[in-house]
């Protein structure tokens, strides 16, 4: 049996065309979260009760052992992946399948995230920036939040040593125009920001796309994530047997 150190898995999905652009992918979703957003798309993920059960390590990289020649890379995500420092046992056992690595993170992890970056461990980083790193933060995150943390994940992403992506999720009532500009402001230079809406709780594409070229004067490339009402929302297969839609 492998993996007694491994972090909480709690659902995967075998193969996915959405999680991350021009790739097939499986997908890993690790337990536990150390923030409490009113949005979160997998409330499921964030509590670390043992009630919610874990899917075997072994059944996990068997999954995606039999699917490597079919798939180009393993998206990582939670929860928040790097608040367990068991993740780089995870990570190491995937790259010896010689498959490309991504990690979503919610940026609250930075030494975490230098170390995988340091080890070689991930080909692309995408980190959620929730707010203007004010007290706004703290209020979109559901709790109290490092905002120190938060700087020093945009630098290390900015240092430009892996691969990497800003996102922001924009809420109606939550985020205005200014935050979003504020936002591009805080990651100036970044290579790329993606902008996304929830669908039926966001601006509509248009609006969307106005603010993606506002953000477009400080970032290099801006963008608006697929429509949500086309996007593919793939089910997963939690370790408490059940089946649910994940962003
Ligand atoms: S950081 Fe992500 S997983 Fe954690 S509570 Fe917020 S939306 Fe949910």
């Amino acid at each position: 049996m492998i993996g007694s150190s491994t972090p909480p898995i709690r659902g995967i999905i075998e193969s996915s065309l959405t999680h991350w652009d021009g790739r097939i992918v499986a997908v890993v979703f690790v337990g536990g979260c150390n923030l409490r957003c009113g949005g979160c798309p997998s409330p499921h993920l964030i509590g670390d009760g043992c009630d919610q059960g874990e899917i075997p390590l072994d059944s996990v990289l068997d999954a995606i052992y039999r699917r490597r020649r079919w798939i180009d890379g393993v998206v990582i995500k939670g929860g928040e992946p790097l608040l367990k420092p068991e993740v780089l046992e995870l990570l190491e056992l995937l790259r010896d399948f010689g498959l490309e690595i991504r990690i979503d993170t919610n940026g609250t992890c930075p030494e975490a995230l230098s170390e995988v970056i340091r080890r070689d461990l991930v080909d692309f980083v995408s980190m959620e920036v929730k707010a203007p790193l004010t007290g706004q933060y703290h209020r979109v995150a559901g709790t109290t939040v490092d905002l120190g943390a938060i700087f020093d994940s945009i630098g290390i992403l900015l240092s430009g040593e892996v691969d990497y992506e800003f996102r922001t999720v924009v809420y109606d009532g939550q985020l205005t125009s200014d935050d979003v500009m504020a936002i591009a402001r805080t990651i100036k230079g970044a290579r790329r920001y993606v902008l996304r809406a929830v669908k039926d709780k966001g601006p509509s594409r248009t609006v969307l796309r106005g603010l993606a070229r506002s953000a477009g004067r400080h970032v290099a490339g801006c963008h608006v994530d697929g429509r949500p009402q086309d996007r593919e929302t793939p089910f997963a297969l939690f370790a408490d047997g059940d089946e649910r839609m994940n962003a």
